[in-house]
């Protein structure tokens, strides 16, 4: 079993001039065999979540309970937990199967024809059989990491914990390992929660993904979730590249609208958001706004300026500025729209996110 919880858990850094609110009242609950992503910028509270979980760091407040008991106050041995950290931390001076086997040796009376036997299974899931000799300054980062992971994976944990493990990786390396780990994971079956401030590596590969933002969570739910309805705009913002693109409209005579332009409302949006104050931030993904054909027959169009064209080969992305905002529109890679052309545009509606403004 692998069921974690976390219960309302805060830590708090520092006095005075110096405190900070690390994590916020983090309230997750994490099922058997789960793959959960922690993601979010720089500096909001990932990697302290994660210590905590491992018990390398103590909650200010609030409880971690695995399978129905509170581990809080337990150390980290005692917590059958397995970090795997972005920097591998392997000791220099023992060999790869030395790494792997270190911990069970150290730490339980496992007989060792056991440990070479779980060492053995570890190595041949990571593909580093014939490396168990070498040491970690003879072997590539990747290999390294590999190790890194057998090592987690021989200790049979109950959760993993992995913190940035892919990001000293070349950018193609990753891409394969992203694939690897997550076929790992659901062949081992074993909960795990990884940290990454890539918001492609969440999208790709998590069953959910909880979004942190100044230490609070801002959403939890599957990629498609947070990408198809994102609960805020940090959120809307954060998930989807390129950026999703925002305006700062108001509400009025069935429209939200700018100087700009107007997006005439349904019904069903105008009536949910009668009753609030009338301005708002409306949010459109690149992919969403309509353009050529399609933008003229509908009644909400306008036209732009293009500013920069940027072909990337699968599609061309449009640069320009409307409505108090600099804009990117997707369009078709064929195109043959230029600089300085003038280009038909509507943002459909029954796209649009609106959120509160800030
Ligand atoms: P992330 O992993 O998302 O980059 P961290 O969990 O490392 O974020 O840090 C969250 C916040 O807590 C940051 O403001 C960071 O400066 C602060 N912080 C983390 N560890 C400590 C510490 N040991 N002492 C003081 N502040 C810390």
């Amino acid at each position: 079993m692998g069921q974690l919880a976390l219960e309302h858990i805060t830590k708090e850094f520092g006095e005075g001039e110096n405190h900070v609110v690390a994590v916020d009242d983090l309230d997750i609950e994490i099922e058997d065999g789960e793959f959960l992503i922690l993601v979010g910028p720089s500096g909001c509270g990932k990697s302290t979540t994660l210590r905590m979980i491992a018990g390398l760091e103590q909650p200010t407040s609030g409880d971690i309970v695995l399978d129905g008991a509170p581990v809080t106050q337990r150390k980290p041995k005692d917590r059958n937990m397995a970090m795997v950290f972005q920097s591998y931390a392997l000791y220099p001076h023992m060999t790869a199967r030395e790494n792997m086997s270190f911990g069970l040796k150290m730490t339980t009376e496992m007989p060792a024809d056991e440990i070479d036997e779980r060492v053995r299974n570890a190595s041949e899931l990571m593909g580093i059989e014939g490396l168990l000799e070498k040491k970690p300054g003879e072997l590539s980062g990747g290999q390294q990491q590999r190790v890194a992971l057998g090592r987690a994976i021989v200790r049979d944990p109950e959760v993993f914990l992995m913190d940035e493990p892919l990001s000293n990786l070349d950018a193609k390396l990753r891409t394969t390992m992203r694939t690897e780990l997550q076929d790992l994971q659901q062949d081992l079956d074993v909960t795990t929660i990884y940290v990454t401030h890539d918001q492609t590596e969440a999208m790709t590969m998590g069953d959910r993904i909880a979004i942190l933002n100044d230490g609070e969570l801002q959403q939890i739910g599957t990629p498609a979730e947070c990408y198809q309805e994102p609960a805020n705009q940090f959120v809307a913002g954060f998930i989807g590249s390129p950026s999703m693109n925002f305006f700062d409209v108001a509400l009025g005579g069935g429209e939200l609208s700018t100087d700009d332009f107007a997006v005439t409302l349904p019904e069903s949006i105008e009536s949910a958001l009668a009753g609030h104050n009338s301005e708002f931030v409306l949010g459109i993904r690149p992919e969403e706004i309509l353009s050529g054909e399609e933008a003229v027959e509908h009644p909400d169009s306008f036209s732009v300026e293009v500013n920069v064209v940027e072909p990337l080969g699968d599609v061309t992305y449009l640069y320009t500025e409307f409505g108090g905002s600099e804009v990117t529109i997707s369009v078709d890679r064929n195109t043959e729209i230029k600089p300085g052309d003038q280009v038909t545009i509507a943002l459909p509606a029954a796209e649009i996110h609106v959120f509160d403004r800030e």
